[in-house]
């Protein structure tokens, strides 16, 4: 198929009360997995990649392949511009085919964070935009933030104001790898999901246990972001083959063991956001 766009597949997502994951992808490896296990599942699927792997390979790259990957898929296939950092980095990548942009303002100040996204709406007509309104924890791309939860009050005014498609909101999670046990705030997330009423978003959701992921899902999320799980996985694929045969210097061989990995650890994230048959 070609690409898909985000919008119906998370309308639908919203009514139906399941979510579409987004799955980080690194290289043609992670993209084949995670298209090959929405495939096989039936599942909508998002591909998005974040500013650092953009500064590894160019989103045409990465555009490019997924496109192809997914002409070949059965399923509907969106590819995402994940923590879009400025204006020119949105308009670049909706200019090389991305169907869905992030722009990332949460570390401004809260009238800026409206203008920046406000800009990149106009910019992008058709093509639906999310964005972030307090801060999502954790390392992403190396840069390390305190959780600072979503005011749901200046939420709504949030939404209403940019005329973003769907909102990132920061309720307790953080990116890369979780040190205790997250602690959501799902009351809060109800709190916004009363006010807001457009697409929401959960951002590091790796290690998030399965039963928060699904409160959270019943609660109004309806896409859900893995990266650390489908790094970790995709290194430990490669790790394994690298132990077992330790003198390979073919890239096809331990690519293909990452490959694997990825594939399962999609499947099971997929099955768990209830999106599984919804294509
Ligand atoms: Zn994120």
């Amino acid at each position: 198929m070609p690409l898909a766009s985000i919008r119906s597949m998370l309308l639908a997502a919203k009514s139906g009360q399941y979510a579409v994951c987004a799955f980080n992808i690194e290289n043609m490896e992670m993209a084949q997995a995670a298209i090959s296990a929405a495939a096989e599942l039936r599942s909508p699927v998002i591909i998005q990649t974040t500013p650092g792997t953009l500064k590894y390979a160019a989103p045409e790259i990465y555009l490019a392949m997924v496109r192809q990957i997914a002409a070949a898929a059965p399923v509907p296939v969106a590819m995402h511009l994940d923590h879009g950092e400025t204006y020119e980095m949105a308009e670049r990548c909706r200019a090389a085919g991305y169907t869905s942009l992030m722009i990332d303002g949460s570390k401004l100040p809260f009238e800026d964070n409206v203008a920046l996204s406000c800009r990149v709406t106009a910019m992008a007509g058709e093509t639906p935009v999310e964005a972030e309104l307090g801060t999502v924890g954790g390392k992403e791309d190396g840069h390390g933030a305190a959780i600072d939860y979503t005011d749901p009050d200046k939420a709504a005014e949030f939404a209403a104001r940019t005329g973003i498609f769907s909102f990132a909101v920061a309720i307790g999670t953080a990116h890369g790898v979780y040190k205790g046990e997250p602690r959501l705030d799902i009351a809060l997330l109800k709190k916004i999901r009363a006010v807001v009423n457009i697409p929401l978003v959960l951002h590091g959701t790796s290690g998030v246990a399965a039963g928060d992921v699904q409160e959270c899902i019943a609660s109004g999320i309806c896409k859900v972001n893995y990266a650390t799980d489908l790094r970790m996985a995709y290194t430990a694929g490669v790790r394994e083959a690298l132990a077992l045969k330790p003198d390979s210097f073919d890239p096809k061989y331990f690519g293909a063991a990452g490959r694997e990995k990825v594939r399962l650890t999609a499947m099971e994230r997929i099955r768990l956001t209830g999106s599984q048959g919804a294509a």
